[in-house]
C-alpha cells in the first residue's frame, strides 16, 4: 500500500469555510447539543413531539444531577465499543476487492479495501438470525438505550478526533490543505491529518460508510422491533415504520453496494479526519436520521392509499434521479461516454458532461438526495421529524456552493461556459 506519511507536506490554508474558527466552535458544541435536543424535543420520555415543556421544569431537569446521571450507562457503551470491534473484524476478515484512490500530493495513491455491502449483508444477516430464533424482543435494546448509546458514540467519536488530532503532529504527516490552519480549534474540526491509518486500514473511509450507515437501519429495524412487541407482532407494524425501513434500507444499501464511488469525493480528497467526519458519521447520523422512525414508534400511523401513492411515487423519483445522475457522471469520468452525450472539454484534459441530467442542473444527485429525504419526512405529522429534510436543504445547498467554488478554482472558464450552458444549481428550472 502506498503510504501517505512518507514525506512532510504541510500548507497554511488562507480560506476558510464553514464560518472560520468560530464557526468551527459554534459546531463542535452544536453538533452534540442538538443531536441531544432532537432526542428531548421528540420521544415519549419526554412527553411527545414537541414535548409540553414548561421552561420551569426544563431548568429544574437540567439542575438535576440525577438527569445528566440518566445520559450516561458504562453498560451501553461496552456493546457500542463492540460494533466498532465488529465493523473493524469484518472490514479485516471479509473478502472485498482493491481500489486506488486519487493521486496525493506526495504523488503516491492509497489502496483500499471495499467490503462495506458484505459488512451489511452479514450485519443484516445475523439481525434477522436473532429475530428468528428469539422473536423482536432483543433487537428493541437499541430503541430501551437509545439515549446512552448516543452519549457513547458522541465519547467515542470524540475521542478518536482528539486522537486523531494529536497523532498528526508526528513527523512526515500528510496533512490536508482546509485543515492545517495556523487555528487549532478550526483544524481539530476539519481534521489536520489527511488520510490518518493503521497499516492498510483507513480511518476515514472505514468511518464514512460502516458503523455509522449500517447503525441507522439496525437502529430502524429496533423501531420496527419495538412496535412489533407492542401492537402484538410484524403483522401489526404500521404501514408508515415498513416504508421508511424499506426506503432508508435501500439508500444505506445502494451507497455501501457503490463504496468504490466514494474516492474521488471531496471528503476523501480533500478534507482531513477530524471532528466533522467522525462525529457526523459516527454519532450524528445514526441518532438523527432514524429520528422519523422513532417517532412513528410512539405515534403509530397508517397511511391512506393517498399518502402511501404520494411517499412511494416521492421515494421512487428521488431514488431514479439519484442513482442515474450518479451513475451518469461515474460511467463519463471512467471514459464510458455515449455518443450522445455532449461535453466540454477543459484545459485540464478532463470533461464535463453538459447532457442527460447533468445538463438540467449542476447538481442532480442532490435533487434526487432531497425528493427521497421528502418522502421519508412524509409519514408524520410533526415538524420536528422534517428536520432531516431541512438540515439536508441546508447541508447540500452549502455543499453545492463549496463544490461550485471548488471546480470554478479548479476549471476556471471552462466552469462559468458550463454554468451558463447549465444555470440551474440543483432542482431544474428552478433553483
Ligand atoms: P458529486 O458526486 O456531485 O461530485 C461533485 C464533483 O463531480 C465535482 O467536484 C466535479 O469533480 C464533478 N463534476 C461536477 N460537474 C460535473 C459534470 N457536469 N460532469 C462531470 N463531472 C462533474 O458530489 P458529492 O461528492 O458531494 O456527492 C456524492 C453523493 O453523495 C451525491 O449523490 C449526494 O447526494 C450524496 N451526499 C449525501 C449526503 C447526505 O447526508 N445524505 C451528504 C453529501 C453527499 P471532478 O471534475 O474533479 O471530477
Amino acid at each position: 500500500m502506498a503510504s501517505s506519511q512518507s514525506s512532510v507536506v504541510s500548507t497554511q490554508a488562507s480560506n476558510y469555510e464553514f464560518l472560520g474558527p468560530p464557526g468551527a466552535l459554534l459546531l463542535c458544541t452544536g453538533v452534540p447539543i442538538t443531536t441531544y435536543a432532537l432526542y428531548f424535543g421528540c420521544s415519549e420520555e419526554s412527553g411527545g413531539c414537541p414535548p409540553k415543556f414548561v421552561p420551569n421544569e426544563i431548568f429544574a431537569a437540567l439542575s438535576d444531577p440525577e438527569w445528566w446521571k440518566a445520559l450516561w450507562d458504562t453498560q451501553t457503551t461496552l456493546p457500542f465499543i463492540a460494533w466498532i470491534t465488529f465493523c473493524v473484524t469484518a472490514w479485516a476478515v471479509l473478502p472485498g476487492d482493491r481500489v486506488t484512490g486519487t493521486i496525493l500530493r506526495t504523488g503516491e495513491r492509497k489502496v483500499y479495501k471495499i467490503n462495506a455491502f458484505s459488512t451489511f449483508v452479514l450485519t443484516l444477516g445475523l439481525a434477522f438470525f436473532v429475530i428468528l430464533c428469539y422473536g423482536s424482543a432483543p433487537l428493541t435494546y437499541l430503541h430501551r438505550n437509545f439515549v446512552t448509546l448516543l452519549s457513547a458514540s458522541l465519547v467515542v467519536s470524540v475521542f478518536q478526533a482528539l486522537a486523531c488530532y494529536a497523532i498528526s503532529f508526528r513527523p512526515g504527516t500528510l496533512l490536508a490543505l482546509g485543515g492545517s490552519t495556523s487555528n487549532p480549534i478550526y483544524n481539530f474540526y476539519i481534521g489536520r491529518e489527511l488520510n490518518p491509518s493503521i497499516g492498510s486500514f483507513d480511518l476515514k473511509s472505514f468511518n464514512q460508510l460502516r458503523p455509522g450507515f449500517i447503525l441507522w437501519i439496525l437502529l430502524d429495524l429496533s423501531m420496527v422491533c419495538e412496535q412489533a412487541v407492542r401492537r402484538g407482532g410484524f403483522s401489526q407494524v404500521t404501514d408508515s415504520l415498513w416504508f421508511i425501513l424499506i426506503f432508508q434500507g435501500l439508500y444505506v444499501a445502494d451507497i455501501l453496494y457503490h463504496e468504490h464511488e466514494i474516492f474521488t469525493k471531496i471528503d476523501i480528497t480533500t478534507d482531513g479526519f477530524g471532528f466533522m467526519h467522525s462525529v457526523g458519521y459516527l454519532s450524528w447520523l445514526p441518532f438523527t436520521h432514524s429520528l422519523q422512525a422513532r417517532y412513528l414508534v410512539f405515534k403509530p400511523i397508517v397511511l391512506g392509499p393517498v399518502w402511501t401513492t404520494t411517499i412511494v411515487v416521492f421515494n421512487l423519483i428521488g431514488y431514479y434521479i439519484f442513482r442515474v445522475a450518479n451513475a451518469e457522471k461515474n460511467d463519463f469520468r471512467n471514459g464510458k461516454i455515449d455518443k450522445k452525450s455532449s461535453y466540454i472539454t477543459t484545459e485540464l484534459g478532463s470533461k464535463l458532461l453538459t447532457s442527460g441530467w447533468w445538463g438540467r442542473c449542476r447538481h442532480p444527485n442532490y435533487f434526487g438526495d432531497l425528493l427521497m429525504a421528502l418522502a421519508w419526512s412524509l409519514p408524520t405529522c410533526s415538524p420536528i421529524p422534517y428536520f432531516y429534510f431541512f438540515y439536508l436543504v441546508a447541508l447540500l445547498t452549502h455543499r453545492q456552493r463549496r463544490d461550485d467554488e471548488a471546480c470554478e478554482k479548479k476549471y476556471g472558464k471552462e466552469w462559468k461556459k458550463y454554468m451558463e450552458l447549465v444555470p440551474y444549481r440543483i432542482v431544474p428550472s428552478v433553483y
